[in-house]
């Protein structure tokens, strides 16, 4: 985009302060149903379950964790059976191998200095093996313990779009909408970005003229 083009483009939508709870209105309008995909019934499985969902689809890990869900119920189950038999379970979800060791190794770490439980502070959670800040966010999160803001690939996409931030590195980006969303939508915010990437704001191609943000988005094509 030439640069006068998108200076035009902001002046035409107005600053991202005043644009940040509309935008947020008119997605939970437009997506009552943006909530987390994965299923879990504890804890335990909700770690589990976003561990697996990395490079795969929600739908594969539901599918996986059905079964697994049944024969791993607490940390100690995942490291009482061989590697190599974690790793067959595991298997649909792509990179199973990575997963499995991982997965071994968040189980031990619980066990060693958590009493087997989930901890609730970020910092501990990414101590976790596998656990990044994304991980971490979610399983905050879906506690009902949010301390930052989910930076998925949606969430990245649409807030670039959206004018919201100009960064490309997701800590940085997290910043930047901390500063911007309401804190009592952090938790919300980026189910509503992830579902309206998926359904609208689609990284090939956004359907723009069917957008209910067209108005209040610099990246319009309408
Ligand atoms: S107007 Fe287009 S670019 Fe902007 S959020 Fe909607 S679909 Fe995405």
């Amino acid at each position: 985009m030439a640069r006068s083009y998108v200076h035009e483009a902001r002046r035409r939508v107005g600053p991202k302060r005043d644009r940040v709870r509309p935008v947020i209105e008119r997605l939970a309008l437009e997506h009552p149903d943006a909530v987390i995909a994965l299923r879990f019934r504890d804890d335990l499985q909700l770690l589990v379950s976003v561990l697996l969902s990395a490079q795969t689809t929600d739908v594969t890990v539901n599918r996986v964790t059905e079964k697994l869900f049944t024969k791993y119920r607490v940390p100690e189950d995942y490291l009482a059976v061989p590697l190599e038999e974690l790793e067959q379970d595991l298997k649909p979800t792509g990179t199973f191998r990575q997963k499995a060791k991982n997965l071994r190794g968040a189980m031990r770490l619980l066990l060693e200095d958590f009493d087997g439980e989930i901890p609730h502070r970020i910092d501990e959670l990414v101590r976790l093996p596998g656990v990044g800040r994304k991980t971490a966010n979610v399983v905050a999160a879906e506690r009902g313990a949010t301390q930052g803001i989910v930076v998925d690939t949606h969430v990245r996409r649409l807030s670039q779009r959206l004018g919201f931030t100009r960064e490309d590195d997701p800590a940085k980006i997290e910043r930047d909408l901390q500063r911007l969303v309401p804190r009592e939508d952090w938790a919300r915010f980026p189910h509503l970005l992830i579902w309206h990437g998926r359904r609208v704001c689609i990284a090939r191609r956004p359907r723009c003229e069917d957008c209910v943000l067209a108005d209040l988005c610099p990246s319009s094509r309408v």
